[in-house]
């Protein structure tokens, strides 16, 4: 059986390493646009931030791979599908066939049109690598702003915070994960990152980058901003016309079913990439976290060795800003529940949000109440309500 897995993240990985497991006389194939070995990304930030070395971020030495027979391709992008005569086509011009091939290909960061040194992104270790570089070169304090109001940017106002970096918060919205949150939800983040020093801009546009060669500044649709070093986290957005071509269904992400089979036999999906169907919450969801994509790709692993298998997980996801806990848990999209409750308030400096459909709890937002993150992932996995969930939160 010949198993290729495009994305050498910790998903095609892991799916790697279980399919070994699995069987051992197997070809098995990684391709991987990055050319490091596994690396976590999650360590990133520490990485940065001088909590631990460079090297303690990796998690898979090259040898790794010739030790488990897994033919590991570093430094090579997957752009051509032939799902009728099975086999992908590569940048290195070659063409791989496959019995069974698995897309985990995570995300790709929304960039800006404009570029200058001193603009930084944030998804892969060269970016960490890249960031911290900036951060160096400046002998006098620079200032540092942040575009975006999600997870990334969150990450790149710790950062600064961690530099004594004076910061300039700029999005677009009223407030952070406006999708998902309450605005009273909003309005206690916008507090707490006001409250610790930071120049909080909502509701302007980025429109241009100012500098040549180095990074002066930027102007929105309202003003201009000083600024050395620029952190943009606008979304991820994953480029899918190699996949498109080939008639795999796509949509945010690859639409797969709950066995994370794609529209396309023998073609399976997993991690930041998929849009599974995820049977606890009666709908396709995309899940940006590393649990999920690890979970996934030993799920998909047994599937596409024949053992057909769900993936039913209720994944979370805890970040913080500028100590501030912030947890999800499952599915947070305002717009797919009918109903949202509430529990905690302003003054007591921390809300939890409960999305409820159909009579079910299906998601929650903790932000600064870790205590209610258990009760919500039990209610979720027993499909309870919010009126069964109540009786388990401390008000
Ligand atoms: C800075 C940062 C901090 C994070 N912190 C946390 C955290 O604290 N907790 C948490 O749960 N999650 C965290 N995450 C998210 C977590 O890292 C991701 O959910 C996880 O890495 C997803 O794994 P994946 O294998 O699905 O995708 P990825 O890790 O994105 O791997 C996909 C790989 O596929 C490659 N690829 C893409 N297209 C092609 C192609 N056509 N051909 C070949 N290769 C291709 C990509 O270059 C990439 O290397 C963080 C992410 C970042 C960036």
């Amino acid at each position: 059986m010949k198993y290729v897995i495009i994305g050498g993240g910790i998903s095609g990985t892991t799916a790697a390493e279980e399919l070994r497991k699995r069987d051992s006389h197997a070809e098995i194939t990684i391709v991987s646009e990055e050319h490091h070995p596994l690396y976590s990304r999650v360590l990133l930030p520490h990485y940065i931030k001088g909590k631990i070395p460079r090297e303690r971020v990796f998690l898979k030495k090259e040898t790794w791979y010739a030790q488990q027979r897994i033919e590991w391709l570093p430094g090579v992008i997957a752009q051509h599908l032939d799902p009728r005569n099975k086999f992908v086509g590569l940048s290195n011009g070659r063409e791989y066939p496959y019995d069974k091939l698995l897309v985990a290909t995570g995300a790709e960061v929304r960039s800006l049109e404009g570029d200058a040194r001193g603009v930084s992104y944030f998804r892969t270790l060269d970016d960490a690598d890249h960031f911290l570089q900036l951060v160096m070169q400046h002998q006098e304090i620079p200032r540092g702003a942040v575009y975006g109001s999600g997870f990334i940017a969150c990450e790149y106002i710790n950062l600064f915070h961690h530099f004594r970096i004076p910061t300039t918060l700029v999005y677009r919205g009223n407030f952070f994960w406006n999708r998902v949150l309450e605005p009273v939800c909003g309005e206690l983040i916008t507090r707490h990152i006001v409250e610790h020093g930071v120049d909080l801009h909502p509701n302007e546009e980025l429109n241009t980058i100012i500098g040549e060669k180095e990074l002066e500044g930027f102007a929105t649709n309202k003003q201009e901003y000083l600024a050395h070093i620029l952190g943009i986290g606008i979304g991820l957005e994953p480029s899918f016309s190699w996949l498109r071509q080939a008639d795999v269904e796509v949509n945010a992400g690859i639409r797969a079913n709950e066995y994370l089979e794609t529209s396309v036999p023998d073609v399976f999906t997993s991690g930041d990439v998929a849009e599974f169907f995820d049977p606890l919450v009666g709908r396709h969801l995309m899940v940006g976290n590393w649990m999920n994509a690890m979970s996934q790709a030993r799920t998909v692993a047994k599937t596409m060795t024949g053992e057909r298998t769900r993936f039913e997980l209720v994944s979370s996801y805890a970040t913080n800003v500028l100590g501030l806990e912030i947890i999800f848990v499952a599915d947070v999209e305002k717009a797919s529940a009918d109903q949202i409750y509430l529990v905690g308030s302003l003054d007591q400096g921390g809300i939890t949000q409960v999305f409820e459909r159909n009579g079910q709890v299906v998601g929650g937002v903790m932000i600064g109440r870790n205590k209610d993150r258990m009760p919500i992932t039990q209610a979720i996995q027993q499909k309870h309500s919010w009126i069964q969930l109540q009786k388990e939160l401390i008000f």
